[in-house]
Order: C-alpha cells, then structure tokens, then sequence
C-alpha cells in the first residue's frame, strides 16, 4: 500500500467532482478510515499529509489513539453504545453515529464541563434495515429534541449509502441527504447550525462529493485492509 500515492489519486478525483458539482476542494475533508489496519499504518497516513483519522470501535479507536500520539482531528463514525462512551468521549473530537436520545443523553453526562462534542445525525436515507440512523421523516424533530442537550452541537448529518456495483445508484441518497440539510441548516437553529455532510466512502466518494459531501470516510481504497 502507496498510501501517498493513493492520497494523491483521491485528492484528483475529489477535484475534478468539485469542478463538475463548482464546489471548492478546500471545502471537502478526507477522514483516512483506520479500521481495519494497525497503529504503523495509520501513522503513515498521518505522515502522508491526512489530518482527520475515522475510527469505528470505542474502547480500540481509544487505544490506537493514544498509541498514535500524534496531533490529528478524531472521528468516531461506528455506531455507539451508550455504555462505551466514557471510554471514548474525551479522545475523538466528532461524533458521526448519533442516532438516539439515550446517546444523546450519556454524552451530555460524560462531556467535561463546558465542552461541546461536535456530533453529525446520522440519517438512513435509503431505509435498509441493514443500517442505523433517523428516517429523513424524523430527523427534524430529533435534532430539535437535542437543544436540551448543552454538550452537543449538530454540526450536520451523515449516511451511509447502500454497496453497489454501480455507484450512481447512490446519487439519489446523497442528494437527498444534501436536501434534508439544506433544510435544517435554513433554520438557523443555534444548538445545530448543520453546516456539513459526512457522506462518500471507497466505492462512491465521487459521486458524494459531487452531491455535496463535506467530510468523506475513505478506509480501503486510501490505507488498505490488513
Ligand atoms: C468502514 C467505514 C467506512 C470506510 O469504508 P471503505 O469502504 O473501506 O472506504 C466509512 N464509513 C463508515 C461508517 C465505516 O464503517
């Protein structure tokens, strides 16, 4: 794994889908999706030029984090169990998976004392019962339900897409993800100015940046699968 050269071609792809969706690249942010690889890779990718690192397990995210030692913005993008939280909640500076209000209620409980956690909504924009997340339907009234929660600010909303051999078919959900932000960002409300987008992974961040993603979540395709 070249993890610079695959950095480079991502970075490519990305600007070219800015320049078809007339978007600026420096809006867009690569999370490097460490999941699946040790500690020495993903300090590679943090010596290649990533500055955002996505880890999905609590108490392993925590580990590896602490192992890494090295300044990095930290996004927990798995989903999260409430009881995993003090494990975690001081390490990561996003939280992409929130999606119910006991979580939202541990992380009120476990945030240090005027702190925020800066927390996407996840959205299950396709409906497959394979995936967590709100249904577009009720992510309105979720994210007006968290402005009793002084410890998160919605900074915006995320989804997964469902796999496909054809990544196109993912267009409508990312659309649709876009539409639904564009719609609570309009609100102006002050616990949730929902400005970002936390949509693309491997198989389909082109299409997502095209459809206006802010934060892509690349795993396999930038620092492999070990
Ligand atoms: C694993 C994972 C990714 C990255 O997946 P790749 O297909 O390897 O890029 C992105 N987002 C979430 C939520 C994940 O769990």
């Amino acid at each position: 794994m070249d993890i610079k050269q695959n950095l480079t071609h991502i970075e490519s792809e990305i600007k070219l889908a800015c320049q078809r969706g007339s978007r600026s690249e420096d809006d867009i942010a690569i999370i490097a999706v460490t999941k699946y690889v040790s500690v020495e890779t993903a300090s590679k990718a943090l010596d290649a030029g990533i500055r955002h690192i996505g880890e999905n397990r609590a108490e392993e995210g925590t580990a590896k984090i602490e192992k890494l030692d090295k300044p990095a913005t930290w996004h927990f993008i798995g989903s999260l169990q409430s009881k995993k939280v003090k494990h975690m909640i001081d390490k990561f500076d996003y939280i992409h998976s929130l999606d119910r209000i006991s979580l939202a209620k541990e992380i009120q409980k476990r945030m240090p004392e005027g702190r925020k956690m800066k927390c996407f909504v996840q959205v299950n924009v396709s409906g497959e019962e394979s995936k967590s997340g709100l249904s577009p339907e009720d992510t309105l009234s979720f994210i007006k339900s968290l402005e009793e929660f002084p410890a998160i600010e919605v900074v915006g909303l995320m989804t997964m897409a469902p796999y496909t051999e054809n990544p196109e078919e993912t267009r409508p959900v990312f659309r649709n993800l876009r539409l639904l932000r564009d719609s609570i960002k309009d609100l102006n409300l002050s616990h949730a100015p929902c400005l970002h987008l936390s949509m693309g992974m491997s198989n389909d961040y082109v299409i997502a940046v095209e459809e206006g993603a802010t934060f892509v979540r690349i795993g396999s395709s930038l620092v492999g699968k070990e």
